[in-house]
């Protein structure tokens, strides 16, 4: 028998209610009181689903936007220009920006596809601590499911100081927010709670482990406030902090002991535990039930483990999942459109939380001989090593492909998904359109792309990505192999939520995916129209990946079905195939001993899919969402003929580090941020709309070419956007896109 406790469950309600109870609110169509009666109803349907599956201590997740931002408004840690501004109108302020008071940033949760707001201290922050609306939780917890099992969850003070944009050295941070946090302990145990979660996923990354000192300080600290507390740290296994680490003075330690589905190096913590033992006397959480994948876990496989932990002298353990299942679709039964013999061996956060108790409840017969973390298979089918490469050198190829003038324009995609463009493809999905008929008016898009285009004299015209709902789902609906859910849903931030693809399947290229787009585009201007994909990587990231197959064999299996469509679009006639990869660092794991493994096959995955381009076809590929600084020499490896790169948050930096990486193919360097990212913010602009002027956009060129980058070769810097324009409105992009124009041809008469 063990505990069965969970770590973290959908915020979003059964049917997205967080959602759309967000999006009422901020249209003003209904009230604060109305707000937080509805995000109660959330918390009490995810609480009572746990009880009901039968977990002793449930965590209280829930949040109205991010769980980060609910510590820094729980530390009364919002930066001064939010000063004017209290309670929920703060909170949103924070999340979203108000007038004059951008948002704060927003950044990746460790490895996941979860966004958080990034906390920022400035040198003299004091924490104002407002505990009330986590006490208000615990009270609601309490009485929904009993004093027993309802448990606190925060994000724990050492990984708020790592997460934290701030001057202060770490240690300085946690030595300010300690005592709030023994405060906020000993109120919680005076509340009654039996416990209290404390996330710490820091512990699992480089800078975490390198923070020794800071965690035995802080939970020195918090061991005498009078809460036992269960240290949450998941994400990967700790690797060389695990010995001191079990030995922080904490009731228990739960820990991830599945990792990434299919990662090259297989996450250790069982090794770790048989080798450097348990600590007597100590829980241990045994994260075994896979909180990242949505497939079913080998129970039988997860009671052998349990089997040899206790072996391995821990006696007291808890069941729970991987990581918290806020990263899984709620409930796989509300699933009606998957295949029926896929549907059983799929198992989202309500199923998981079954497989905890069964576990827990010791009624599952552990397998003999059963292995746990073990490699993934990793068979890939014999590709030749030439097909990872150009058939000649950028040097080369480059004076086969296309000329431009000096500071050539384009643009990186996507435009304006407007209303009416949404509901030509809702009218498609409904039936109410044929295909034909929906095509005829996709190409109405398409023209006026192009008109406006050529219209504002582009040099290289995008067709505009009408048709696609998702730069994902787009191929992944026409590849054989994955597969969509109808309510899949999963929250990326905020009220932002998104269906990840399940990849269940070898994938497999049907038929062409873009060939007709990009026909009809090409057939309307003599200028020239990019072929424009999603690359493998960012597919594979963005997908439920397989459980039976590592991440580097499925990647490889999308690029050499993404590698026919860069074949099909040559034989239309295609010159400039941009393949994104905006989700290449996503993948990245969270240790850098693990970083090398992973940025060599997600290369080779981008390199297999466009090698098979002629020398005289240029290869674009765009980058966004984070920073690259640290990768430089993979990204040069991609051997992109052109690279458009989200630039407008690092200054130059990113220029810089390439140029002194030793970059020497075509680079487009966004000159500004014309985009509000939809999926990651990362620009103070974001929230925003800016039309950036001509003397802006021009005096950023000139900044770049003041990095040395491309001397002498202005036809092979690229003048572009940070990323599609998607989510903009036709207003702002026509002028913004005259603009960038209008600069870029400043620059070229002075060549
Ligand atoms: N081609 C895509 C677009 O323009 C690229 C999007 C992205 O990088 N996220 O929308
Ligand atoms: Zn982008």
């Amino acid at each position: 028998m063990a505990l069965a406790i969970t770590i973290g469950f959908p915020r979003t309600g059964s049917k997205r209610q967080a959602k759309l109870a967000l999006e009422s609110f901020w249209k003003g169509k209904s009230s604060e009181a109305e707000l937080l009666a509805a995000f109660r109803a959330v918390d009490a349907e995810a609480w009572g689903a746990q009880r009901a599956a039968g977990v002793s201590r449930v965590a209280l997740d829930g949040t109205h936007y991010d769980q980060v931002l609910d510590m820094v408004a729980a530390l009364g840690a919002a930066p001064a220009r939010f000063k004017h501004l209290s309670g929920l109108d703060l909170y949103f302020a924070m999340a979203r920006g108000a007038p004059g008071a951008p948002a704060l940033d927003m950044s990746k949760f460790f490895d996941s596809n979860y966004h958080f707001m990034v906390p920022e201290l400035d040198e003299g922050f004091t924490p104002r601590p407002d505990f009330a609306p986590i006490l208000d939780r615990l009270a609601r917890g309490q009485a929904t499911l009993g004093k027993d099992a309802a448990v606190p969850m925060l994000i724990g003070p050492v990984t708020f100081a790592l997460l934290a944009s701030t001057p202060l050295l770490p240690s300085a941070v946690v030595a300010r927010i300690l005592p709030a946090y023994a405060e906020l302990l000993a109120a919680l145990a005076g509340a009654g709670a039996p416990e209290v979660q404390l996330h710490e996923p820091a512990l699992a990354t480089d800078r975490g482990a390198a923070a020794r000192a800071e965690y035995e300080a802080a939970y020195r600290a918090l061991s005498g406030a009078g809460c036992p507390i269960n240290l949450v740290a998941t994400y990967d296994d700790l690797g060389e902090a695990y010995p001191w680490a079990v030995r922080l003075p904490v009731a228990s330690l739960t820990l991830d002991f599945c990792g990434v589905p299919g990662a090259a190096i297989p996450n250790a913590t069982l090794a770790l535990v048989e080798a450097h033992g348990w600590p007597a006397g100590k829980r241990l959480g045994v994260g075994c039930v896979d909180g990242r994948s949505v497939w079913a876990d080998d129970e039988a496989a997860c009671a052998a483990l349990l089997a040899r932990l206790r072996a391995a002298g821990a006696a007291d353990l808890a069941v729970t999942s991987s990581v918290s299942l806020q990263h899984l679709p709620w409930d796989i039964t509300a699933e009606t459109a998957l295949p029926a013999k896929l549907a059983p061996r799929l198992a989202f956060a309500v199923q998981k939380l079954a497989a905890i108790a069964r576990l827990a409840s010791g009624a599952v017969a552990p397998a003999s001989g059963a292995s746990w973390g073990a490699a993934p298979v990793d068979s890939v089918q014999e590709i030749p090593r030439s097909m990872f490469d150009r058939a000649e050198r950028f040097e080369e190829r480059r004076a086969k492909q296309l000329q431009f003038p000096p500071f050539p324009t384009t643009s990186i995609g996507s435009f304006p998904q407007t209303a009416q463009v949404r509901r030509l493809r809702a009218q498609l999905k409904s039936g109410a359109l044929d295909r034909p008929a929906y095509e005829a008016l996709i190409d109405r898009q398409i023209a006026l792309a192009v008109g406006i285009q050529e219209g504002l004299d582009v040099d290289v015209l995008v067709h505009g990505e009408a048709e696609r709902t998702d730069m994902s789902e787009h191929f992944g609906m026409q590849l054989s192999g994955m597969v969509f859910t109808t309510n899949g849903w999963v929250q990326s931030y905020g009220s932002r939520y998104v269906r990840p693809p399940i990849i269940a399947g070898d994938v497999a290229f049907v038929a062409p995916m873009t060939v007709r787009e990009f026909k009809v585009a090409q057939d309307l201007t003599s200028r020239p129209v990019k072929g424009m994909l999603t690359g493998p990587v960012t597919i594979l990231n963005w997908s439920f990946p397989r459980k039976d197959l590592s991440r580097r064999a499925q990647a490889f299996q999308l690029a050499l079905a993404l590698r026919k469509e860069v074949a099909a679009l040559e034989e239309a006639g295609c010159r400039i195939v941009q393949v994104d990869e905006p989700a290449l660092r996503e993948g990245l794991p969270l240790k850098s001993s693990k970083a090398d493994s992973y940025l060599s096959w997600a290369v080779d995955a981008f390199r297999l899919c466009t090698t098979v381009a002629a020398p005289s076809t240029q290869v674009v590929t765009h980058l966004c969402y984070s920073d690259f600084g640290d990768i430089m020499q993979p990204i040069i490896d991609m051997d992109a003929d052109v690279l458009t790169i989200e630039n407008s948050r690092s200054g130059d930096a990113m220029v810089r580090a390439l140029a002194a990486a030793g970059y020497t193919a075509d680079l487009g360097p966004a000159s500004a941020s014309l985009t509000a990212q939809d999926r990651a913010p990362t620009t103070p602009h974001v929230h925003s709309p800016v039309v950036p002027d001509a003397a802006f956009l021009e005096a950023k060129l000139r900044s770049f070419l003041d990095t040395g980058i491309l001397a002498g070769a202005p036809e092979r810097l690229w003048v572009n956007p940070d990323c599609g324009l998607k989510t903009r409105a036709w207003e702002e992009v026509i002028p913004s896109l005259r603009n960038m124009v209008a600069a870029a041809h400043k620059l070229r008469a002075e060549v």
